[in-house]
């Protein structure tokens, strides 16, 4: 299960969503052509997969059980 998060800005609370940079095309097409492109392409996009607001698409999610999760949610209600 998913870890809950809380985000600063907008004040969602819930399950983030993964965000994955680049693009699956491009990603296959550099392992169709050149395949040593392609394997970085790929450490690269998994590399840079970060946990985004599903709200505003902010990145700077904060997990509740730590002490400013718990701040942030008793300032939200
Ligand atoms: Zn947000």
């Amino acid at each position: 299960m998913a870890q809950e998060k809380i985000y600063k800005d907008c004040g969602y609370k819930g399950t983030p969503v993964k965000i994955t940079k680049g693009s699956i095309l491009v990603e296959l097409a550099l392992w169709c052509c050149f395949l040593v492109p392609g394997v970085l392409y790929s450490l690269w996009r998994v590399d840079t997969r970060y946990d985004s607001c599903p709200l505003c698409g902010g990145a700077t999610m904060i997990p509740l059980d730590s002490p400013q999760g718990r701040k942030l949610e008793k300032e939200s209600e």
